[in-house]
């Protein structure tokens, strides 16, 4: 006998429910041994049991290019037969093991389709009336007028109908409770993934008021030490070094407070008419510092047309910042970063492109994928190159999403070995 479960824990629960078939034979085995009437035909009874055991263990084992609903039709089949054998060498309609027609037939209703536990109840109650239809009965003693063994035959099989029907009830039940506890689950989900995007957003908003001070102090102090030649140079070196650094940590909360705003639905775009050459050429200049201290040649081509377009300012310089940040990131000394811009189709484009590592193609589709952590990195960590070795995984996420927000789009080229382009495109401004 089989119960509702998955395939893997299937197995578990047979040798579990041939244990409780094996057990149920030994009340059986009391009973027809007790002095009752009519005498029990013992022999038919160990006979039937026999061969239901034996069938069960077989059964249970053989592997049959079969459905489990039909499987379980067959078994169920089988167990009425051989019940049938059982209740007539015990009595007929009057045995006490009429009862047993009801296990296969409950069985079938929770481990199978309406259209099998309608057919095993038929076959069920072919059975019960065919042992009252076919062979002679013991007189049954009146009770409210009801004293034929084809009325008990009847209700006998009506009980095996409504134990199947009730079977059914409960499979269905099982299911729901399980349906209902997988969407709790889900929702507990959905509000903890919430909280957490909300704890992000509060957390890198409060971070940024300390950092902007910070870059504050760090650049008021570089303007006064740069002209007061009596300040040590390793100290403006270290104060330097201070600026950089809380620069790419002012960055790096940026991302982090848009990838909250995204997630959270707060995301707003302010729109400002802008000249893209002009633009480009002030954030490559930003970098050029970076670039010439890791030997990087960083260049800028702008258009020969002007490029005005609406858009966000701020989150453009974010996009435009990420690709720059990961061109230095990924290319090595005496390498080249070239950002250019064009205009094709009513559309600016601009190009970030560098001499640099590349990406395994088969690592090309995922990386806008939030928090992706390359498989080639995994396996060989830069030990002498911490930086290169650092991954988020949040940068191309964030230019995608910005991307498409702003309503452009973004796409890239990559060799590995030989280097990097990404190109994103933004629509010109209508009127010039
Ligand atoms: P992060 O650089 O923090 O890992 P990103 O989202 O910016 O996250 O980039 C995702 C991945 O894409 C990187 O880990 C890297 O493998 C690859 N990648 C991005 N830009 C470049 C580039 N210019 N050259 C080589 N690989 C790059």
């Amino acid at each position: 006998m089989s119960f509702m479960v998955s395939e893997e824990t299937a197995g578990k629960f047979d040798w579990f429910a041939e244990l409780l078939l094996a057990a149920m034979i030994l009340p059986g085995f009391v009973i027809i041994n007790l002095t009752i009437s009519p005498v029990p035909d013992k022999a038919m009874v160990y006979l039937a049991v026999g061969f239901g055991a034996l069938f069960a263990v077989v059964w249970h084992r053989v592997k049959v290019p079969l459905s489990r609903d039909f499987k379980n039709f067959i078994e169920a089949i089988v167990y009425i037969i051989t019940i049938f054998f059982i209740v007539h060498a015990t009595g007929g309609i009057s045995s006490y093991f009429n009862f047993l027609y009801i296990l296969p037939a409950l069985d079938i209703a929770t481990t199978s389709n309406r259209r099998f536990t309608v057919a095993t109840c038929l076959f069920a109650a072919v059975f019960i009336l065919g042992e009252v239809f076919l062979f002679p009965q013991l007189p049954i003693k009146p009770f409210a007028g009801l004293s034929s063994p084809y009325i008990l035959s009847i209700i006998t099989a009506l009980s095996v109908g409504l134990m199947a029907a009730y079977g059914r009830y409960l499979a269905k039940e099982g299911q729901s409770s399980q349906v209902d506890f997988v969407a709790t689950g889900l929702g507990r989900e959905k509000s903890i993934n919430k909280l957490k995007d909300e704890f992000v957003f509060i957390i890198s908003h409060e971070l940024r008021g300390p950092i902007t001070a910070i870059r504050g102090y760090l650049d008021l102090f570089l303007s006064s030490a740069n002209k007061d030649s009596k300040t040590p140079s390793e100290i403006k070196t270290l104060a330097n070094n201070a600026f950089k650094q809380s620069d790419k940590l002012n960055n790096l909360i940026s991302d982090l407070l848009d990838l909250s705003r995204l997630e959270t639905g707060k995301f707003k775009l302010a729109t400002e008419k802008i000249d893209l050459n002009l633009f480009l050429k002030d954030i490559v200049k930003e970098f050029q510092m970076e670039a010439e201290e890791k030997k990087i040649k960083l260049s800028f081509s702008a258009s020969k047309e002007n490029l005005l377009i609406d858009t966000d300012k701020e989150r453009l310089t974010e996009v435009v910042s990420n690709l720059l940040d990961n061109a230095l990131k990924y290319t090595g000394q005496f390498g080249q970063v070239l950002v250019w811009s064009e205009t094709r189709g009513g559309k600016a484009f601009v190009s970030v492109a560098d001499t640099g590592s590349g990406i395994p193609s088969e690592e090309v589709p995922f990386i806008f994928i939030r928090f992706y952590q390359p498989v080639s990195t995994q396996e060989n960590q830069d030990i002498n190159n911490p930086e290169k070795s650092r991954h988020v995984g949040l940068g191309l996420y964030l230019v995608k999403n910005l991307m498409e927000k702003m309503g452009g789009e973004i796409s890239v080229d990559s060799r590995l070995g030989k280097g990097t382009k990404f190109t994103f495109n933004l629509p010109l401004a209508k009127d010039k």
